[in-house]
């Protein structure tokens, strides 16, 4: 292809990936300047990426029933195929005879060779291949400290990014397509089996959640003209509706963090600069995280802090295990983790108590609460999970220090103040006085039985003294913080 004219009179190739959208979606807007357009989202059957989650599934399924209506509605039906994209993408392009391929860029380290490989094959044939930004507001290997080397605290990196956050401009939205001649059999979304079924444990999801381009949008204007007066303050309280929960839009790239940024910009709300600077660094924490996995591939697995090689992290099944079913006999934690089985979702807040109970009262490894979020989470992200959890661990990069160590009596008392959270999340525990909602164990005879609690019986007994638990993760990290 040599001229502008020549490559446009071809079809080009949308290929779909973590960027379920029309709007602001680059390659999108590029393949809309071909004659035809043949979108495609392959289910990688082949290449060994890490499985997703049952939340992530369930997630997927629906925004692409939203994705297939727009571009239905476009005039460029999404075809759906599994299997291994390296042989499918050149497929499809000797098929429809495309001239491009375009792709909005993912920066998860797990497909990055696998991208090259295809860019380079395809452009060796003489194919247009174009990659965009769009997931994120920066790219993160351009960030760079005076000593040129990548950012592993986050103030610093905010401060090189901040001024720029805003310049990433929405790409233009579609207005019609032309579908290519002969579209290709597209496969049943039905038959990839991405709901549950048997159990149907979607219920929560349901009522908590409308995936798809139009939901993020609905979110997004809910939360500037609602939750985002007050962020600042609020957004540590999991009992009040305080942050934007557009977590997982943007997981699945239903929306893009430069579409967040220019409607706060242009937003009439009433929220003081303080809440608008706060959740601009908010967004800044998930641009830190990709900034962390793409200049550290091995995040995932490996400690950032090598210090923390040597932590002598229990294998606790049983521990384990009741973390997972929030029946820890902690309230401020078994809530997050029901709210967080319920609805696929955990405020921020308690994300960090629970994470922090795990890995320091129950001294279990991170990667055990990791891989358990990445199956439940419907925002899981391979970046913002896996430094999340190192964060809170202690291992991570500008990592909170070991030796604080949430105590979740306090954090619920003072997060949680009135306990609505736990009450509507362990509803064992709805009629205790919010006096004792934190610490049952501390509640006379007579407050327990009037609420209906039995200890050890309607409600666990902690799992663990908080003061001893405490006490044995220090003296554990005490004998790792000299090492080398
Ligand atoms: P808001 O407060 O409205 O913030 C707006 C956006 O900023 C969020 O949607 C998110 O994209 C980003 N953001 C906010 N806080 C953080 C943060 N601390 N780190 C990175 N990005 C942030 N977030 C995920 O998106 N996916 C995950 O898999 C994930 N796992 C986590 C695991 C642990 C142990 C912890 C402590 C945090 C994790 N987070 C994760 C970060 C954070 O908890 C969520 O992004 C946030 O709760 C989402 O809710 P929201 O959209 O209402 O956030």
């Amino acid at each position: 292809m040599t001229s502008d004219d020549s490559l446009h009179n071809h079809p080009a190739i949308m290929w779909f990936r973590s960027d379920l959208r029309t709007d602001d979606n680059a390659a999108l807007h590029a393949a809309s300047l071909h004659t035809s357009v043949l979108p495609v989202f392959i289910r990688d059957t082949a290449n060994g990426e890490r499985e997703t989650g049952g939340a992530h599934d369930w997630w997927l399924h629906h925004s692409l029933e939203r994705l297939q209506e727009n571009m239905d509605r476009l005039g460029a039906p999404l075809v759906l195929l599994s299997g291994n994209p390296e042989e499918l993408i050149p497929q499809l392009v000797k098929s429809s005879c495309a001239s491009a391929v375009y792709w909005n860029r993912r920066y998860d380290p797990a497909f990055q060779s696998l991208d090259s490989r295809i860019k380079k094959d395809l452009q060796s044939d003489g194919i247009e291949v174009e990659s965009f930004a769009g997931q994120l507001l920066h790219e993160p290997t351009k960030v760079r400290t005076s000593g040129d080397t990548y950012y592993k605290v986050y103030s610093p990196f905010w401060r090189a990014i901040e001024d720029t956050v805003e310049d990433r401009q929405p790409a233009p939205a579609p207005e019609k397509f032309n579908p290519v001649d002969t579209l290709p059999e597209s496969e049943k979304l039905e038959d990839w089996n991405l709901l549950p079924t048997k159990p149907d444990w979607a219920g929560g999801l349901r009522e908590t959640w409308t995936p798809g381009e139009k939901g993020a949008h609905e979110r997004l204007e809910e939360f500037l003209s609602g939750a985002i007066n007050g962020y600042a303050n609020d957004r540590d309280l999991p009992g009040v509706e305080s942050t934007s929960r557009l977590s997982p839009h943007l997981a699945h790239g239903e929306i893009t963090p430069a579409q967040i940024i220019q409607a706060l910009a242009e937003s009439d709300t009433d929220a003081s600069s303080k809440d608008r600077t706060v959740f601009r660094k908010e967004i800044g924490w998930r641009e830190f995280s990709y900034h962390l996995l793409v200049n550290e591939p091995e995040l995932p697995q490996v400690n950032h802090n090598s210090r923390f090689d040597d932590f002598p992290w229990n294998e606790d099944d049983e521990g384990l295990a009741a973390w997972q079913k929030g029946m820890t006999g902690y309230p401020i934690v078994d809530a997050g983790m029901r709210e967080l089985w319920r609805t696929g979702w955990m405020h921020n807040r308690v994300r960090m108590v629970t994470a922090s109970f795990l890995t320091k009262h129950l001294m279990i490894d991170w990667r055990h609460g990791e891989r358990w979020f990445w199956d439940t989470l419907v925002d899981a992200d391979p970046a913002s999970n896996t430094a999340s959890w190192q964060w809170v661990a202690g291992s991570g990069a500008d990592a909170a220090p070991y030796f604080r160590i949430f105590n979740p009596i306090i954090q619920g008392e003072k997060f949680d103040p009135d306990g609505d959270y736990v009450r509507l999340n362990v509803p064992e525990l709805a009629e205790m006085p919010s006096k004792y909602i934190h610490k049952p164990w501390d509640a006379p005879e007579d407050v327990l039985s009037k609420a209906g609690v039995r200890l050890g019986d309607t409600y666990p007994h902690p799992i663990v003294d908080h003061q001893k638990a405490r006490q044995r993760a220090l003296d554990a990290y005490d004998k790792i913080k000299d090492a080398a």
